[in-house]
């Protein structure tokens, strides 16, 4: 075993890499093809767990789930062409049935918007279909060619949510930009992610869209990180699929789309965002186990068996309460290195249970957030655990949401950008408005601009190119 603990802070990459591997969510770098990675059993069930949150809010609002190929024919997929431009260089294409050449090549979806337009156009004909709010939730390929990083950056993102939404009207699709806006904003507060919601510029928006908007979060080496966007596609996908609609006057229009999605990095930043230098601490909402019982041997072995019969109860008692508990009862490992290893994995609550225990009818709680402990009877046992887990989780979002505001600024210069990116963080600049001044701040600062925030802000400061008085202003940082 490992015993060497890694920096939460101030290595965050290495401590990433030690805790999903360590902690046995997520096996990386060992299956011979880069950029791809494997979710352990530990992992999968975190995984299965926010997508149940995730598709719980999207049915909830009417979103209805389906299941298109992963084979997209190039046909469909260049139909839109500023789409294709975007993802051109990023696509995997099959160009063989066994050994037979294809008539026609093949891409892995790289995202779904070209392949659902066409489908729709075959189902849809009259606006009294619409809207149809579809979503599917499947691994999505593209040929990263920067460095790769698990879960962050990877060349098959396993966990994507793609929503894909059709309407009559411009306005009605930014109507649903908003609710979407709204779902995620639900879906990352449920979760403690803090984040920043910014429309992106021009020239960093979606392939195809009319506007992007994104979800930003900031990981603990001050880099920022996209965690979910929002798009508007109008008419763009539509029209190059010639795909009209009858309208109430009966006269035939294209109607418009929206898209959004979210992806593995959502369980990268709950793992990262939460935890510390002892590892993960996963949020109690969505631990595979709330609860893990270590029981602490004695010499003698009457008195062990005495200890393991009370863990054994004491477990029944948390599962017949609804709560996901579980025993170690592993004789080859000391009780100390139990406590590292679910440390590690992040478990909230760790019940301890010697023979003082069994003689006092009482456990001791540990919580993995603040490592307080405290010694409770037996007959407490549901209540407070109750009310620990739920404790922990307001622990974990406000101390979240803590650090992360302490990470945005406001900057009147460039230079004064460029000294507090250093540290990371996000830096709002006073902007005009005009792309030439965003593309220079991006090239003065070696960071990436992020956009304007989703309610513009009234400052009275002047660009910082330009020297005009700003509209609004521009957020900048350094990213993966
Ligand atoms: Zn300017």
């Amino acid at each position: 075993m490992n015993i060497k603990r890694e920096k939460w802070s101030n290595n965050f990459s290495e401590w990433f890499d030690w805790v999903i591997s360590e902690g046995e969510f997520y096996d990386y770098g060992r299956y011979p093809l880069k950029g791809v990675g494997i979710w352990l059993p530990y992992g999968f069930k975190l995984r299965q767990a926010i997508i149940d949150i995730i598709r719980q809010l999207l049915n909830n609002t009417g979103h209805e789930e389906v299941l298109f190929p992963m084979l997209i024919p190039e046909g469909l997929l260049k139909k839109e062409s500023e789409h294709i431009k975007g993802f051109e260089e990023e696509v995997y294409w099959v160009t063989k049935g066994g050994s037979e050449d294809l008539d026609v090549k093949l891409s892995l979806r790289p995202t779904s918007e070209a392949a659902i337009t066409f489908m729709e156009s075959l189902w849809i004909k009259s606006y009294k279909q619409l809207p149809k709010k579809y979503y599917q939730i499947v691994s999505i390929f593209r040929y990263e060619t920067k460095a790769t990083r698990p879960m962050i950056r990877l060349r098959e993102v396993t966990t994507f949510k793609e929503a894909h939404t059709i309407h009559s009207t411009f306005e009605d699709a930014e109507n649903q930009v908003k609710e979407a806006i709204e779902i995620y904003k639900k879906f990352f507060d449920i979760l403690g992610i803090p984040y920043l919601i910014s429309q992106r510029p021009e020239w960093d928006k979606f392939p195809g869209a009319v506007k992007t908007y994104a979800f930003d979060t900031i990981m603990p080496d001050g880099k920022t990180l996209q965690i979910g966007t929002v798009h508007h596609l109008g008419q763009h996908f539509t029209k190059a699929f010639d795909f009209k609609v009858q309208k109430a006057d009966g006269t035939l229009d294209y109607p418009h789309q929206t898209s959004y999605g979210i992806s593995d990095r959502v369980i990268a930043s709950l793992i990262s965002l939460h935890g510390d230098d002892r590892g993960s601490v996963l949020f109690p909402l969505v631990a595979p186990i709330q609860v893990i019982i270590i029981p602490i041997p004695s010499k003698n072995t009457d008195d062990t068996n005495k200890i393991l019969e009370y863990s054994e109860n004491v477990k029944s008692q948390l599962i017949s309460a609804g709560i996901r508990a579980n025993i170690d009862k592993d004789t080859e490992k000391t009780p100390g290195e139990k406590f590292y290893i679910w440390e590690i994995k992040g478990v909230p609550i760790r019940v301890e249970i010697g023979l003082r225990e069994v003689q006092n009818s009482s456990v001791t709680l540990k919580r993995r957030d603040t490592l307080e402990s405290k010694a409770v009877k037996l007959s407490e046992l549901i209540t407070e655990i109750r009310k620990l887990l739920e404790d922990i989780e307001n622990n974990l979002k406000s101390k979240a949401w803590e650090s992360f505001n302490k990470k945005i600024f406001y900057a009147k210069t460039v230079e004064d950008a460029n000294k507090i990116l250093e540290k990371g963080g996000v830096v709002e600049l006073p902007w005009c408005g005009d792309n030439s001044c965003g593309l220079k701040i991006e090239e003065l600062t070696n960071a990436k601009v992020k956009g304007i925030p989703l309610e513009s802000k009234k400052i009275n400061d002047s660009c910082v190119i330009c020297k005009k008085p700003a509209s609004n202003v521009l957020r900048i940082a350094k990213t993966y």
